[in-house]
């Protein structure tokens, strides 16, 4: 039976829109959850076959705010499921004229480290001394996470650590990225603490040592994989209150709010409700049925660029690499010319993603720079693993996933993008957009977005009709 009114409909049951449920139901709102697919989660996805798992999208997360943590607790994901990442998943290495050199975790390893030069080390121990950004240099009154590391950190700093990182995190070009919307928390570093080193070292004696499982600031995984987090939150909703494999035929205004009509197996059906959610990604938009004055207000939404991301997770025996493999993983510089943007070491990081003796890698390939890489072929991929990590012998596992659009990017012109959603939500009263192309593109800020849009909807009732 499909309810007739909800006070909120929200269309697309990935992370973001499981959070706005959950934060709605918590607050006795009535909300009905409208999935295209045949499962919740989105990009969360786990794969477990012959004793390996693997990650479709996310490996981890990371605990930033105090909400993910209750989320994770309320929904039963407590210390018992989740799995903090293994002590020895903190060394991260770049790859750096063919070999492997572990990131910096010290003032001593920082001057041992070849991976950057005695110029580049000293550019970067003047970074408390360098004053705040005052003017804007760009015609795009925006600074790129690149104009902004090299201004603050030194060019060297650039190409050996932070471009890689943004590699890892966005697939993206630290060129084109803005550093205000793509990184937030660290562009407020320079703007609270003058400084970005000095920022990090007051945030690190703030925290304090917390052993806690679901404390800030500890990354996690689940005994069952990531897919863990909106299987929970979906299996705490009311029974009836998700629906799958709807397909959406039409959305209208109407006096008390919106109606909106979709196809599921069980034939036609009709809801309205006062607040229409939307986290269906950000280029699926143009699929939905939306009115005519909605769909032209958010051209900037669907043209944010999201380049493609391939993840091949091979397992291997243990004797067949000669790299320990005792870390994150490893991420490439882009002078290196490799074919991969990186490699997790899956079963360094958490236990249980291969079987004794095994071991699991999770290779990235794609992104902005090199969309092309996407469609590598296993022959390439393991000829890099060979040079990179000497990986000899056959796979024993392969589990392949490519995201034709994988990660919105936060460009130099993203404000654009935020005024647009905005507007369209001002001009149309009780429309809500939300989503990784919103206000963060990890889990964590995903959760966090999507929990503070559910508990505003279902406590303010000036939200709406
Ligand atoms: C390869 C990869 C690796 C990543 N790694 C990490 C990581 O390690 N850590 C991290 O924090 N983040 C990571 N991310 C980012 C993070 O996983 C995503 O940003 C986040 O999961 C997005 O959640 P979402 O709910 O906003 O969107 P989605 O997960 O895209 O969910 C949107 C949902 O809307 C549905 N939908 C689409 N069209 C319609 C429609 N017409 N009607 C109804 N429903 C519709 C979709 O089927 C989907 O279920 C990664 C992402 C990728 C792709």
């Amino acid at each position: 039976m499909v309810q007739k009114y909800a006070d909120t409909i929200v269309l697309g049951a990935g992370i973001s829109g499981l959070s706005i449920a959950h934060a709605a139901h918590s607050h006795d709102h009535a909300v009905l959850l409208l999935e295209s697919s045949d499962q919740v989660g989105g990009s969360i996805q786990s794969y477990r076959a012959d004793g390996y798992l693997a990650e479709h999208g996310p490996n981890s997360i990371l605990i930033k705010d105090k909400q993910v943590a209750t989320l994770l607790t309320e929904v039963g994901l407590d210390a018992q499921e989740s799995q903090r990442a293994n002590n020895k998943a903190k060394k991260r290495y770049i790859v750096h004229q063919g070999q492997l050199h572990a990131m910096p975790s010290s003032p001593l390893t920082m001057i041992k480290t070849p991976l950057f030069s005695l110029g580049g080390k000293l550019r970067f121990a003047m970074e408390p001394f360098i004053g705040r950004y005052a003017e804007h240099k760009n015609g795009h009154n925006e600074e790129s996470f690149a104009d902004f590391v090299r201004r603050r950190l030194g060019a060297d700093m650039l190409t050996s650590a932070a471009g890689p990182f943004v590699s890892g995190i966005y697939a993206g070009d630290p060129e084109k990225l803005s550093v205000r919307h793509a990184f937030p928390r660290l562009w407020s570093l320079e703007d609270r603490y003058r400084s970005c080193i000095l920022g990090a070292i007051a945030l690190k004696l703030g925290a304090g040592g917390n052993s806690d499982q679901l404390a800030k600031g500890k990354m996690l995984s689940f005994r069952s994989g990531m897919h863990a987090i909106p299987k929970a939150i979906h299996d705490h909703l009311p029974h009836n209150s998700v629906k799958t494999q709807c397909a959406i035929t039409k959305i209208k205004k109407t006096n008390a709010g919106w109606s909106v009509c979709w196809n599921d197996i069980s034939g036609q059906q009709e809801t309205t409700c006062k607040n229409l959610v939307i986290t269906a990604p950000h280029h699926k938009l143009r699929d939905l049925p939306l009115p005519n004055s909605v769909f032209n207000g958010l051209t900037p939404v669907m043209s944010l660029d999201s380049p493609p991301v391939t993840s091949l997770v091979l397992g291997f025996k243990k004797e067949d690499i000669t790299h320990p493999l005792d870390g994150f993983g490893m991420l490439i510089k882009q002078s290196e010319n490799s074919r991969l943007l990186g490699v997790l070491f899956s079963s360094s990081m958490f236990d249980g993603r291969a079987p004794e003796g095994h071991v699991t890698l999770t290779c990235m390939m794609g992104g902005t720079i090199h969309p092309e890489y996407s469609e590598n072929s296993d022959e390439i991929v393991l000829a890099e693993l060979d040079r990179l990590l000497g990986v000899s012998g056959k796979p024993t596992f392969r589990h392949k996933i490519s995201w034709p659009r994988a990660i919105p990017q936060y460009g130099l012109d993203y404000q654009n993008t935020l005024d647009a959603m905005d507007e369209v939500e001002n001009n149309n009263p009780g429309l809500h957009f939300a989503g990784n192309y919103r206000g963060g593109i990890s889990v964590g800020d995903c959760i966090v977005n999507g929990l503070e849009l559910g508990t505003r909807l279902s406590t303010n009732e000036q939200q709406g009709f």
